[in-house]
């Protein structure tokens, strides 16, 4: 496997970067998810400003222009011979002194994966995921806007670490008000009454680019979708619900808490979604 580091496509093997990188040491850079379908890049562009915003929020600056980002995630694609995958774009403060400060850290490391993706399996989406909210909050938007996309994963970690102990694959995490934020790596909808509704990003959900699209898609079909603060209530007693995220894209709960979500099976208007999510995810992005 080829990867891209710094402007070089090195194998995997000569992938190395400093054990003083701040990335390493303190989770310090910033980093995207992105898909490829059928030798497309989905939403690229949208990935490409979002990375731009939460270096720009995180005081890194990025070493490389748009126009180069662009082209070097399409060339790592190409290199590993990929037309279906998972890119990773991670930028790191790169290497620094045993301290916090980023004063004298750097040049940031460039880092592009473009891989094979593990989905999670198709009987998930036929018959829907059983989530269960967690004791791990997400980080409080006055501590880390919940927009940046940060190398700190850890509580999410924790939140998914202590699902899958008692047997759940995904962890619901509340903000510290005790309202929906989001899952460990995707974001939360319901239906309800028809409408559907997601909770705001200051409530501690991601800005989910998956999100936005399935917002577009609801739009176009003229289901009503709107920002609200939710709570475990509401999740329990919707009609439907389902998640979003680049890497599981659109896909049921079909239990929250240990409540039935609706009938118990995934609803009408989410396997509408996931459909029209599938049909239009290799004609929304960049071609190779
Ligand atoms: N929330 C978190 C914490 C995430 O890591 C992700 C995945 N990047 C998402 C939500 C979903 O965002 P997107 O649709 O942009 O992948």
């Amino acid at each position: 496997m080829k990867i891209y580091l710094n402007g070089d496509y090195v194998d995997e093997d000569n992938a190395k970067v400093s054990v003083f990188d701040h990335g390493l040491l303190y989770g310090d850079g910033v980093f995207e998810g992105i898909r490829l379908y059928e030798g497309c890049v989905y939403k690229l562009e949208e990935h490409l400003e979002r990375l731009e915003y939460s270096a720009k929020a995180i005081l890194l600056d990025l070493p490389i222009k748009r126009e180069e980002l662009r082209e070097a995630v399409c060339e790592t694609c190409r290199r590993n011979d990929l037309s279906n995958g998972y890119v990773r774009l991670v930028v790191t403060r790169g290497p620094g002194h045993l301290g916090l400060t980023p004063d004298g850290c750097g040049p940031p490391n460039v880092i592009i994966i473009a891989d094979e993706i593990q989905l999670y399996p198709e009987e998930f989406y036929e018959n829907g995921l059983k989530i269960i909210s967690v004791p791990t909050r997400r980080i409080n938007s006055s501590a880390l806007p919940p927009a940046v996309k940060s190398l700190n994963y850890l509580n999410n970690i924790l939140a998914k670490i202590e699902a899958k102990r008692v047997g759940f694959q995904e962890a619901l995490m509340l903000n510290d008000k005790g309202e929906i934020a989001e899952c460990t790596g995707d974001n939360v909808f319901i239906l309800a009454k028809g409408r559907l509704f997601t909770p705001p990003l200051d409530s501690g959900s991601l800005r989910g680019i998956t999100r936005a699209a399935v917002m577009d898609i609801a739009a176009g079909l003229g289901i009503p979708c709107q920002e609200q603060p939710l709570t475990r209530y509401d999740l329990w007693t919707s009609d439907e619900c389902f998640l979003t995220g680049t890497a599981a894209e659109v896909i049921p709960c079909v239990e929250v808490d240990h409540r039935q979500v609706g009938d118990g099976r995934p609803g009408k208007v989410t396997r509408e979604l996931i459909a029209l999510f599938r049909q239009k995810a290799n004609t929304d992005g960049i071609r190779l």
